[in-house]
């Protein structure tokens, strides 16, 4: 008996008008403005391959977001199908409330032999928004265990992203995106961020003014090491080693949100390696399964962990799970990108540096105001004008005039708001970093006819 077609196979055979009415007749996509989607001509992924990314029509694309950030090793990587294929064979998923499961207890162990030392305990989850809930969580538990019901605020910093549930969004609200619930949120006190550096002391000042103020009621502080979402801003040295020292002198823990920059992004495994010190709370995500999985992790210390030991009826426990915690699939293609990581590593500074020359005459476009790099991470900041620092208007949408350049010429980009965000997969070679950046310099030269005409239709109001 010859063997049924499968399913995914038949899906080969659905032509691109089809999928395209299917696409606009029932799905609700992500970060999107739905009007204008269901009036434009979508890209559909049906394969990918190393850094390239195929859609239905065949044309291939460099993926230049890391497909939102995520992406280590590039797609169909032999590793990690081995891996994942070698799991689907045992079992594809087993519930971790209350038992283990074999991938997850090995991807644990291995995670703390990697992680900033100090860090002794994962808590697994299925996306960035999760691994953040679940440290606000824990570091309100953690003091409430102990008595202290007072300390229950979480001190933040402006313009971070720590995703899209409404306690991240409470620690990270953004007037502009979270208008709706802004009355929702719990007040959480902000301090700024060191951006541009030599606000690093402005910014000191304020986060130990609130923690010397208020640290009677203050659980902990949250901090991204580069601004991802908030345009990649990249905080200064000093930084974090100073809000070490200053949450250990208030008495409050210290959240490491690493959803973005883990995983080698900056160059190396983790950001804040760099400052040598390590977090009471360390968030991971997006790139722990090289891109393959949703699979995400709270990673904390011994002593957070023992706050929640105690008798059943003391309720210390923490109350918090997924259906899906501990994916016995994703954590066995985690424990695989890890391995090829680990390998890939002493490969990346090099890689960093060519991405850099490779940039440099960015900064020299007429609309660009900043090139900013943290490792594999790129922010173009486009401009109405350079020397004043005039931004285009929001609904300009200036980042997308140069991102649909760049996809006709064969990269996909994404921008937020003024900000073109270049993020290419950490496998890509030299010479594929040079490809993706002569597309990004063109598709900036493409743009410039329509920055100049939007620029001048600006100019009677400045
Ligand atoms: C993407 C991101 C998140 C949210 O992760 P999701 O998987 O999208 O929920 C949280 N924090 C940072 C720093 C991120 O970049």
């Amino acid at each position: 008996m010859h063997p049924q077609p499968n399913l995914i196979d038949a899906l080969d055979t659905l032509s691109p008008e089809t999928l395209i009415a299917w696409d606009k007749t029932y799905v609700w996509h992500p970060f999107t403005p739905m009007k204008q989607y269901l009036a434009s001509e979508p890209v559909i992924i049906r394969r990918g391959q190393g850094v390239k990314l195929e859609d239905i029509h065949g044309n291939w694309y460099y993926d230049g977001t890391s497909s939102i950030w995520l992406n280590v090793h590039g797609h169909n990587v032999p590793e990690l199908n081995a891996a994942l294929e070698a799991q689907l064979r045992r079992i594809a998923h087993a519930t971790m409330l209350g038992q283990a499961n074999v991938p997850a207890v090995a991807l644990a162990k291995r995670l703390i032999e990697v992680a900033p030392p100090g860090l002794q305990r994962v808590f697994y989850s299925d996306s960035g928004a999760t691994a953040v809930e679940i440290a606000l969580k824990m570091a309100i538990q953690f003091w409430a265990n102990q008595g202290w019901r007072s300390k229950r605020y979480i001190l933040g910093f402006t313009n971070n992203y720590h995703g899209d549930t409404l306690g991240a969004v409470g620690v990270a609200p953004d007037p502009l995106f979270h208008w709706p619930f802004l009355d929702l949120l719990p007040g959480h006190p902000r301090a700024p961020y060191p951006y541009p550096h030599d606000r690093l002391a402005e910014s000191l000042e304020a986060v130990e003014h609130v923690l010397r103020t208020r640290h009677h009621e203050l659980a902990a502080l949250i901090v991204e090491p580069v601004e991802g979402a908030g345009g990649i801003l990249p905080a200064p040295a000093g930084f974090l080693r100073a809000l070490r020292t200053l949450c250990d002198r208030y008495q409050v823990l210290l959240i490491i949100d690493e959803v973005a920059t883990g995983f080698g992004r900056t160059g190396r495994l983790f950001a804040c390696e760099a400052e040598g010190i390590s977090p009471d709370l360390l968030c991971l995500g997006k790139g722990l399964t090289g891109g393959y999985l949703p699979l995400a992790a709270t990673l904390t210390t011994e002593r957070v962990f023992e706050a929640f030991l105690g008798e059943v009826e003391e309720r210390k426990t923490f109350f918090h799970g997924h259906s899906y915690t501990g994916n016995p699939l994703g954590c066995a293609v985690a424990l695989a990108s890890l391995e090829l990581l680990l390998q890939r590593l002493p490969s990346l500074p090099a890689k960093v540096e060519r991405l850099r020359a490779h940039l440099a005459p960015l900064s020299e476009h007429p609309f660009v105001a900043e090139l900013r790099q943290a490792g594999f991470m790129v922010g173009i900041e486009i401009v109405a004008d350079r020397a004043r620092r005039t931004p285009f208007p929001y609904g300009a949408q200036v980042g997308f005039i140069v991102a649909r350049h760049a996809r006709r010429r064969g990269m996909l980009v994404r921008p937020i708001g003024s900000v073109l965000i270049f993020m290419p997969p950490l496998a890509a070679t030299e010479a594929e970093l040079e490809e993706m950046t002569t597309i990004l310099k063109a598709a900036f030269e493409d743009a410039l006819p329509e920055l100049e005409r939007l620029a001048q239709n600006l100019q009677p109001n400045v």
